[in-house]
């Protein structure tokens, strides 16, 4: 830290990225990026928007806006494209948090709200999940803050019901409610249409993980007109070009090539479902996960030296030293090929500590 890092960042902790390792290949399963290339209208797209980038992006990317919206069925005045979802989630905790109406959201979930309260200096409270790592949706009731779930939740893959979502929508009127919907398109339900109804609810997703696109930084949030307009005049107050050409360009790709995303999902829940078995089978103990990835443990070995020993045999998955989930190592779901890979790792590993 440099002496003239302001006062206000003096305690700050960054939020830790999984890691991008340059030193050797590894099977990748680590931060939950798609083993798919990006669909090749995405790169016709792209490659042909690199040809202008002298020029400015459109601020208001109206073409993918436009897009997305006929896409969800709202209006483009309801939709908000960022430079990944965390730039979404980041305008809502600058929006929607201050030092009157605290940021609140689960023990355990998605790392970066943390990070987002400290550099936006809003006070948070945590509501702990249940012993089944599920969210009991009373708790949030007159949570008195701006509330941010990740559904389904991270690193725990579990997801609520819309009628759940939507409980905690009419038992906090006053209040908006983040559902950042990152993973949403493998398995669980969206609760975009319920914008409509419900003035509180802001809703972001991202085409980083069902739409193989984490490189271009592509996220949007939608919500009423209102909360939009809010997030916007925070956009145009911070970056108004924050997303490029070629990403812009990328999502419509992305969005027009229905089948390519319908049949990478599918490939992806189906090995998903293909190594929760195998691991079951192995005596593991998993989360009933909708997303890309699974969140496992096992009695026959910790989860620290799972992740060490499959590092060493060229494997990455993702550890977290926080209490309760020590145990656990969450698995990025790949490609067939990479499942086997892990499968046999595991296999192999378990054989040697017996
Ligand atoms: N929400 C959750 C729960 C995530 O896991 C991630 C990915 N790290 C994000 C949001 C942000 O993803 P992106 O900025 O790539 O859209």
């Amino acid at each position: 830290m440099s002496k003239f890092l302001s006062e206000k960042y003096a305690s700050l902790t960054p939020y830790t990225p999984g890691e991008q390792p340059k030193e050797r290949k590894y099977v990748k399963l680590n931060t939950n990026e798609s083993p798919f290339p990006p669909s090749p209208l995405v790169i016709k797209r792209a490659s042909e928007a690199s040809k202008v980038l002298q020029l400015y992006s459109d601020p208001d990317s109206s073409v993918l806006t436009g897009t997305l919206a006929r896409f969800y069925d709202v209006k483009r005045s309801e939709v908000l494209v960022t430079n990944g979802s965390d730039e979404a989630l980041n305008f809502a905790f600058m929006a929607y948090c201050d030092q009157k109406t605290p940021a609140v959201f689960a023990d355990i979930t998605y790392g970066f709200y943390k990070v987002f309260a400290l550099v936006n200096n809003v006070p948070y409270r945590t509501i702990p999940l249940n012993e089944n790592f599920g969210i009991n949706i009373c708790d949030y009731f007159g949570a008195k803050g701006t509330i941010f779930i990740a559904n389904p939740n991270a690193p725990t893959g579990i997801a609520l019901s819309v009628e759940e979502i939507e409980q905690i929508l009419i038992k906090n009127p006053d209040n908006v409610v983040v559902i950042d919907e990152a993973y949403v398109d493998f398995g669980a339900r969206s609760v975009v249409p319920l914008i409509k109804k419900y003035d509180n609810l802001l809703v972001t997703q991202t085409f980083s993980k069902s739409r193989s696109m984490a490189g271009a930084r592509l996220g949007y949030a939608i919500g009423c007109e209102k909360l939009i307009s809010d997030l916007n005049s925070i956009k145009y107050s911070v970056n108004p070009y924050n997303v490029n050409r070629m990403t812009s360009e990328a999502g419509i790709g992305a969005l027009e090539d229905k089948d390519y995303f319908e049949n990478n999902c599918a490939q992806i829940i189906e090995n998903r479902e293909w190594t929760k078995a195998q691991l079951e089978n192995l005596g593991f103990e998993l989360t009933n996960s909708l997303t890309n990835f699974l969140f496992a443990r096992s009695d026959a070995i910790d989860g620290g030296t799972l992740y060490e020993k499959l590092k060493q045999r060229g494997v990455l998955v993702r550890h977290f030293s926080q209490n309760r989930i020590s145990d656990y190592v969450r698995i990025t779901i790949g490609s067939v090929e990479e499942m086997n890979i892990l499968v046999e790792n595991i296999k192999e590993i378990l054989e040697e500590s017996l």
